[in-house]
């Protein structure tokens, strides 16, 4: 598989779009587009379900044609209405929107039983009583045909009756099915006389009771692009083997030609994408459930702090191929950074706070500094953040032996207060017990006020502050990787991926300091820390105590390959 990286970079070209440009050319659809987003409604959509997305809405709106949203609900024993909220929630929220053209397959369970029946009438289906295991044997190999099976050359009429019966909950789980007679020798497996129904005893979601067989996903997909009328059904590879079938379906059944296009999935290092997976991380409370910030579903994407725009972004950018890729979770983050950069209000916050006093600012003192809210956006403003005696800074800032090319805080050094004034370490204690430093004694040149001094002297060092006497309390959740390697995939024999679960995934500061101006932060609102990241508050956030998921972190790996490359 191909990495996508520094050199192969450039937007892919979109053979998808060529197809649709040729066909609106030819006329073929009198210049109609109509594509679908169709999940599965058993789990949360991920970050590769927004690269369907955005490749279905986006064609139909880019050709002024639709998008259908349908839910392709035909396995009852995995699906459920809360995936089905969730995803609804989710496409929502990726900026996109179906009208009134929110459907389902299991709507079409009807429509499809009567086709089922015609195929079977004009002896092109039959009733099967071979178990899955016996149909599994006789289906062949790659290299070998397969066998007819026993019941292939049944009458119509019976298997008119015991379909009917198959339906009508005469048989148990397992014990039938219904085939479509196509061809035990072709050599594409998925033509060789496959499943179109199965015997299931299940309650489903939306249907109810109503049904005890239901169809194959090859027995419902094309005939659910073909009753909308969808004119580019687009999916992963994965499917590419099925498109003879889906087209022999149309065929028979003589309905509305839909055309399937497949391109290539998304993966992402560092992660994974498979529903089956996500969901197994969900149940063994390896995370804390499907929105846990370090899950790539949309929305635990959505509760770190991403933005739509950047997804999109990032969707647009990695562009669509015939060729399985993975992609550098750095582009992910690039794109994310670009669209914090310009929207998210700076603040200033000390994750892991030491404290400074400064020996000559009068003690009750408090004064209000202007600050700069987005130096990339001057309609952002300005605002207030206090200044007193006793400061928090950032425990990283302060070093009592520093090397050669700290330029922040030491013995004897000056430095500048972002907004406020030029301080020098005069002093610190350390703590008897470990020898760390806990508080740090300067001295400000009150002359220096606003970040300058009037004689012209540089520091070579800014940091960031929180007066304490005003800073807010807060909770801040550090993010790592949920892998430990790119291809969690990647495992010793007896091994999965399990193995590669990061146990070093979540850091929690519980004694981190904010500046006042955000006590009111409302969830899913996101900032700047100044010099530590994008911050976005989290839904659990109480009005005493406001948490912070750190959604990235500033430095840009992704900028720095782009560099050396
Ligand atoms: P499952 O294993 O349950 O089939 P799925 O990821 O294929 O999982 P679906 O709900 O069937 O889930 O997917 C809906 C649509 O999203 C399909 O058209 C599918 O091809 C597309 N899709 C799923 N995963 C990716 C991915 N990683 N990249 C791009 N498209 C994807
Ligand atoms: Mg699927």
């Amino acid at each position: 598989m191909a990495t996508i990286n520094s050199t192969n970079y450039p937007y892919s070209t979109d053979f998808i779009r060529a197809i649709v440009e040729e066909d609106n050319r030819s006329g073929k659809h009198d210049g109609r587009v109509h594509t679908r987003f169709p999940p599965e409604p058993n789990g949360y959509l991920h970050i590769g379900h927004a690269k369907s997305i955005c490749l279905n809405f986006g064609v139909a709106r880019q050709y002024g044609g639709l998008c259908n949203l349908r839910f392709d609900d035909t396995n009852p024993c995995k699906e459920e209405d809360e995936y089905v909220q969730s995803i609804i929630e989710d496409v929502r929220w990726l900026g996109f929107d179906w009208d009134d053209r929110l459907f389902y397959a299991s709507d079409y369970f009807e429509q499809l039983y009567q086709w089922a029946v015609k195929l079977i009438k004009e002896g092109k289906a039959y009733v099967c009583d071979l178990t899955a295991d016996e149909v599994r044997e006789t289906r062949g190999t790659l290299t070998s045909p397969g066998t007819n099976s026993p019941y292939r050359d049944r009458p119509v009429e019976e298997n008119l009756d015991l379909f009917e019966r198959m339906r009508a909950g005469e048989f148990s789980d397992g014990s039938r099915t219904l085939r479509a007679k196509i061809d035990m020798a072709a050599a594409n497996l998925n033509l060789r006389d496959p499943v179109m129904y199965r015997i299931l005893h299940a309650s489903h979601h939306r249907t109810g009771d109503k049904w005890c067989i239901y169809p194959t996903y090859d027995f419902t997909h094309g005939q659910s692009d073909s009753i909308e009328r969808i004119t580019h059904s687009l999916c992963t590879l994965e499917f590419e083997n099925h498109r003879p079938l889906y087209d022999w379906y149309i065929q028979a059944l003589g309905i509305f030609p839909s055309r399937q296009i497949e391109f290539a999935r998304l993966n992402l290092t560092y992660t994974m994408m498979s529903k089956r997976r996500l969901l197994e991380l969900v149940k063994e409370k390896h995370v804390a459930g499907w929105d846990d910030p370090r899950m790539p579903t949309i929305c635990g994407l959505r509760r770190r702090g991403y933005t739509p725009e950047a997804v999109r972004e990032f969707c647009a950018r990695i562009g669509i191929s015939k060729v399985d890729s993975t992609v550098d979770v750095a582009l992910l983050e690039h794109c994310l950074r670009e669209d914090l950069n310009r929207r998210a209000p700076r603040a200033m916050g000390a994750l892991r706070p030491l404290k400074v006093v400064i020996d000559n600012y009068p003690e009750d003192q408090i004064e209000e500094l202007d600050a700069i809210n987005n130096p990339e956006d001057p309609s952002a403003g300005a605002r207030k953040v206090p200044f007193s005696r006793e400061l928090w800074i950032e425990r990283s800032d302060f070093l009592e032996d520093p090397p050669k090319k700290y330029f922040r805080l030491a013995p004897g050094r000056e430095v500048r207060l972002r907004y406020g004034y030029f301080i020098t370490c005069v002093d610190f204690k350390t703590d008897p017990s470990t020898g760390k430093p806990v508080e740090i004694r300067c001295t400000y040149d009150p002359a220096t006020r606003g970040g300058n001094a009037p004689d012209g002297r540089k520091v070579k060092g800014t940091i960031h502050w929180v007066s304490a006497a005003r800073a807010v309390p807060v909770e801040v959740r550090l993010y790592d990787h949920l892998f430990t390697k790119p291809d969690p995939g990647d495992v010793a024999e007896g091994e999965d991926y399990r193995s590669n679960l990061n146990p070093n995934s979540l850091e929690r500061l519980t004694d981190c300091y904010v500046e006042p101006s955000l006590r009111d932060a409302a969830p899913g609102e996101r900032f700047q820390f100044e010099r530590l990241g994008y911050f976005c508050v989290d839904p659990d956030s109480t009005a005493e105590r406001l948490i912070f998921n750190r959604t990235v972190s500033l430095v840009d790996t992704w900028a720095k390959i782009q560099k050396k490359g």
